[in-house]
């Protein structure tokens, strides 16, 4: 466990944005490489990993994802594996995710599954929403097509090695609106001069922010709007505004549900700037799928769990923050697990959250658990 809690710690000292996981994911594939594997894809939808071991007798194929992404945050703390590129940090733990792969890797070095195939993959680019569906949309993507798939988030504020679970949703969907006005600026002294978006601005917020209210009447399916940004004209006093943009994330988990959301948001956005004479355009960013875990997959990881003496938790309500490993799901027999990093861990993406080495052995313990029982337990013993 030595090695592994080090590979954490490097990996957390050196972390990378969204789209530049060069250098993290040259690591894993180094670290993947020395477990000699039977096959190893890199640059998989931009910088993703792969590495395959594969059982002596044919069998299902079971893919474990982490990611390889951190977040554009300054960390707090400064102990001796804290971050040391400023305003970057992981602060979501997907270092902490690597290392459970990287765990998982030793042991297939050691002992393959009787049958069936394994695939370890390191995603890049999760946070924006991006990853999943580019290693989905890579053509090499169809060397992997696996029988089912798991990831485990850890989850702060549930007991750490509480393995948390749900059938259907698990997490929802979400995207955000990013939505241009264009009028004509004029003096600050004649306002009548100019198509101001001051108004238009002011009926669009309360608008849009009641939009998940007509989306969903109760919380089943839940729906969110939340308006995140606006900005209107600049701080020049002698000029009546001509332009403004207004940001909102829209959330749900119900796929329809978010469908309609987005339909809802964009007519309110052409009718409030039409109704004032604005040009307007709107595009989309960071779009998150619903996660829905397959009942099949979720038995699975009970199973598991279960194998280990750990405490499970059935999920009563979705999560409403979204991943975007219901990209690689769909279709298929897989889920998203939880995996509680105790009660007292700040929330994921605060600054002084760090992913808890305790859990380590746990998250590796649970993969294994999975391969086992998907696989079979009796191993082939290398040399
Ligand atoms: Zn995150
Ligand atoms: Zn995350």
């Amino acid at each position: 466990m030595d090695e592994i809690v080090e590979l954490r710690w490097r990996l957390h000292r050196s972390p990378e944005l969204a789209g530049s996981e060069a250098a993290t994911a040259g690591v894993m594939a180094a670290f993947l490489g020395a477990q000699r594997p039977d096959g190893l894809l890199a640059g998989l939808g931009g910088r993703g990993v792969a590495a395959r071991f594969d059982g002596p007798e044919d069998g299902p194929s079971v893919l474990l994802r982490a990611e390889l992404d951190a977040l554009p945050i300054q960390e707090a703390g400064d102990g001796p594996h804290h971050s040391e590129r400023p305003g970057v940090a992981h602060l979501c733990g997907h270092d902490g995710h690597m290392t459970f792969i990287a765990g998982v890797a030793s042991r297939l070095a050691r002992l393959r599954p009787p049958r069936g195939r394994v695939w370890l993959l390191l995603q890049p680019s999760e946070e924006t929403g991006e990853g999943a569906r580019r290693v989905v949309a890579d053509p090499r993507f169809r060397e992997i097509d696996p029988d089912w798939a798991f990831a485990i988030h850890n989850l702060p504020g549930y007991p750490l090695g509480r393995v948390l679970v749900r059938e259907g949703t698990f997490a929802c969907g979400s995207v955000g609106l990013l939505a241009r006005l264009h009028g004509t600026t004029a003096h600050a002294a004649h306002p009548e001069l100019a198509r101001s978006p001051a108004a238009t601005v002011a009926r669009l917020i309360p608008r849009l922010d009641g939009l998940a209210d007509d989306a969903a009447t109760s919380n089943d399916p839940f729906a969110l709007a939340t308006v995140i940004h606006a900005r209107l004209g600049d701080m020049a006093f002698g000029t009546t505004p001509g332009e403004a943009v207004v940001c909102i994330t829209l959330r749900s988990d119900s796929e329809d549900v978010l469908g309609r959301l987005r339909d809802a948001a964009v007519a309110a956005v052409s009718e409030e700037a039409e109704r004032d004479g604005l040009g307007w355009e709107t595009s989309w960013v960071e779009p998150f799928s619903v996660t829905v875990n397959h009942p099949e997959a979720v038995a699975a990881a009970r199973a598991a769990a279960a194998r280990l003496g750990l405490e499970i938790e059935e999920l009563e309500e979705a999560f409403r923050w979204s991943e975007d490993f219901g990209e690689i799901i769909r279709g298929r027999r897989g889920a998203l697990i939880g995996l509680g990093a105790g009660e007292e861990q700040p929330p994921l993406h605060a600054p002084t959250y760090d992913f808890p080495d305790a859990l380590l052995a746990t998250g590796i313990d649970l993969f294994c658990a999975l391969l086992d029982h998907l696989l079979g337990s009796s191993g082939t013993q290398r040399p």
